[in-house]
Formats: C-alpha cells, structure tokens, sequence
C-alpha cells in the first residue's frame, strides 16, 4: 500500500499520520509558508503561529463564506505573498476547505497541505481535494476539485477537541466501514470511542483505514461522476435532516444511515440483521438511531437535494455490509417510507 495519494489529475498528497506539527519547518524548507487557522485553534495553540505569518478565520461552517475568502485574500496580499508561498491550513473542515479554495485560485494556483485538527477533517474533509464555501443556505455552493501536496495528523490536536465534535467524526467513519469491509467494521465493533482518544496506535489504524477507504474511491473517480458517490451514503437524508433540526453533522449522518439502512431493506435487499448490526454500531459510537422527525418537514428539504433528477433522486443503498450501490428512488415512493419510519419508530 503506497503511503501516497496518485490522483487521475497526476497530482499526488503525501500522507502524513502521527507525524509532529513541528516537522512542517523540515518539510517545506524552501517555501514561504502562510498558516490559515481559526480563532479557536489560535487561541488554544498560540504557540505554534507566528503572528506575520498566519491569517486567522472566524470559527465554523457559518463563516465559510464569501466574506472570509475576501478576508483571506486581502490578507494574502497584505503579507506580500506570491505564487511561491505554501499555504498550511490548520483547523477542521471550514479551514481546510477555505484554504484548499484559496489555494486552487490566488495567483490561478498555489501550493497547500493540510493540518486536520477534528475527526471529522482528519478522515472526511481534508480527503479529496474538493473545496468551496457556502452562499447563504446553499451549503459549498462554489468551489473546485484540487488536492493537497500533504496531509499531516498531529493526533495532540484532539486533546482539546470537545466531545460532541468528537462523537460526530465517528458517523463519517462508521459510514466508511459501511460501505467499506467488514474487517473495518470489526474494529470499531471491538472499541468505544473514549478508547480511541487514549490509544495513539489505535487511533492511527482507526484514521488510517477510514482515509484507505475514502481515498481509495475519489483516486478512481475524482469529480464524482460514478463510485465517489457512494460516499454519500447516509447523507441524502443526513442534509435533509441537518438543515430540518439543529444536529452536528455528524448526528444528522447517523439519522440518515439508519434511514438508508430501511430503505436498503425494502429495496436492495439488505439482511435485517446487516441493518441492525449497522444501528448497534452506531448505538455504541453515542450516535442518534431515532429521533421525533416530522416527515413532511424532512420531505421539503430534501425535495431540494442537488442531486435530484425530476421525480427521481439517487440514493446510496446497501445489499449487504460491505456492499454499497446507487438506486434511483421516486420521490413519491420515499415520502411515504418517511412516513411509514416516522410511524413506527418515533
Ligand atoms: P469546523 O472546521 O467547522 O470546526 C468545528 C468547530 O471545532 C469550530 O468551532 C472549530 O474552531 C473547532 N475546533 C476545530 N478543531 C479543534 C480542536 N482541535 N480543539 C478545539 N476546537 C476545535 O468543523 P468540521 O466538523 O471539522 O468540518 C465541517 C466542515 O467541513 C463543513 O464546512 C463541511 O462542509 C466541510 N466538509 C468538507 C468535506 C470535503 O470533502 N471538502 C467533507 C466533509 C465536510
Ligand atoms: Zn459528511
């Protein structure tokens, strides 16, 4: 297995797990670098940015917007930067997109990596290369494909790490494992996730195995036109419900995997044991399996979905663990199974 990503562009990432934030002064000698953090993270580590050299971002998705890719720019520009410098995005998926966006466009394309400081960023979000930032409530509504030249994980991040954003990352992994193998879906079956955040060599299987699997797809498929999809599983609903209701997205994910798990059975034929053996999974990760939805309010954003195809949307079903494929379902077909779900399991 190469320890590097070779994407069908040409461009490679080079992985970097468990490796030390100070190692990125040897690793990029050469190059002016810009660290792209945000508040938080430069609060918290305020050792690790030197003021000239560090543009910080206001924190979360809500500002992954149009105003910080200004901000960012200007900055940039402020700093005296030019189509050599290095751009090192630090913070979770906000930052890495933000810097990735900024990275494929200033000066038409300069160099980044990434410094993943969530779970979620560390197996999802800084896989990839795809960037953006939202308009409104149009969530990554611009935005390009370009990957990093690395990916470094400093697992000292998670220290500070709330638990809720914690809790959330593991609905992206168990997805992985999902659509994935069932040895992957072993591990995590075999732990908790307080353990993960002891055990260093086990988070690093753990991170290592779910980045395989994400990258794996996205090297074949990079502008998601055919397997990327798959990746999407659990979040066709997970959206629809994350905009409904106030979840992380992590917790909308989960909601949508179960979902996808009852349609799986009904269409796909997925073994009710596989769909169960997916909730207890779930269940042990401290994720939500059922909550009080109301269906039609989930139907009116999901008739919305981008990936809607007249009455038709495409959604990632299961024929087993393991085994993941896209079906086209009526909208009128799954309005009812909202309803059905909501009925009996509230
Ligand atoms: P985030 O970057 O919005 O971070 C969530 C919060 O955690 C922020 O307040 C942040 O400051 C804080 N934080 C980050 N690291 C911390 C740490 N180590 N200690 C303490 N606090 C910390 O969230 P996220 O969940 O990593 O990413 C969500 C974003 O990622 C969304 O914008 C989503 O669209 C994007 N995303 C992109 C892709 C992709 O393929 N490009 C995939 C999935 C998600
Ligand atoms: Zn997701």
């Amino acid at each position: 297995m190469s320890p590097d990503l070779l994407f069908p562009d040409g461009s490679v990432t080079r992985l970097l797990f468990n490796t030390p934030f100070s190692s990125l002064d040897s690793l990029l000698p050469d190059h002016p670098l810009v660290f792209i953090t945000d508040r938080t993270i430069s609060r918290l580590y305020p050792h690790l940015f030197p003021p000239s050299r560090t543009i910080v971002l206001p924190p979360g998705d809500a500002h992954k917007d149009l105003s910080s890719v200004k901000k960012l720019y200007k900055a940039l520009l402020d700093m005296g930067a030019d189509r050599s410098t290095f751009l090192v995005g630090v913070g979770g998926g906000s930052v890495t997109d933000l810097t990735g966006f900024a990275g494929a466009t200033f000066h038409r394309g300069v160099s980044f990596g990434f410094v993943p400081t969530t779970l979620l960023a560390s197996v999802d979000a800084a896989i990839g290369g795809k960037n953006g930032y939202n308009v409104g409530q149009i969530k990554n509504c611009v935005g390009t494909v370009r990957q990093p030249d690395f990916i470094l994980w400093d697992f000292s991040f998670f220290s500070t790490l709330p638990e809720r954003e914690w809790i959330s990352g593991f609905a992206e992994i168990i997805k992985h494992a999902a659509i994935s193998s069932p040895p992957y879906l072993h591990l995590l079956e075999e732990h908790t996730p307080g353990i993960f955040r002891k055990d260093t060599a086990l988070l690093n299987r753990l991170i290592s195995d779910s980045v395989r699997v994400k990258a794996d797809l996205v090297m074949k498929d990079q502008n998601e036109k055919g397997v990327r999809k798959l990746l999407n599983f659990g979040h066709t609903f997970g959206h629809a419900m994350e905009r409904a209701y106030k979840l992380t997205h992590g917790e909308a994910v989960s909601l949508g995997m179960v979902f996808a798990a009852h349609l799986s059975e009904k269409y796909s034929s997925l073994p009710r044991e596989d769909a169960l053996r997916l909730e207890d999974l779930l269940k042990r990760y401290r994720l939500p399996t059922a909550r009080v939805l109301k269906p039609d309010l989930v139907y009116k954003t999901l008739v919305h979905d981008k990936k809607k195809r007249g009455d038709f949307i495409d959604v990632v079903l299961l024929k087993a663990l393991g085994q993941a494929a896209l079906y086209p379902l009526s909208l009128n077909g799954i309005r009812k199974d909202l309803y059905d779900l909501c009925r009996h399991r509230p």
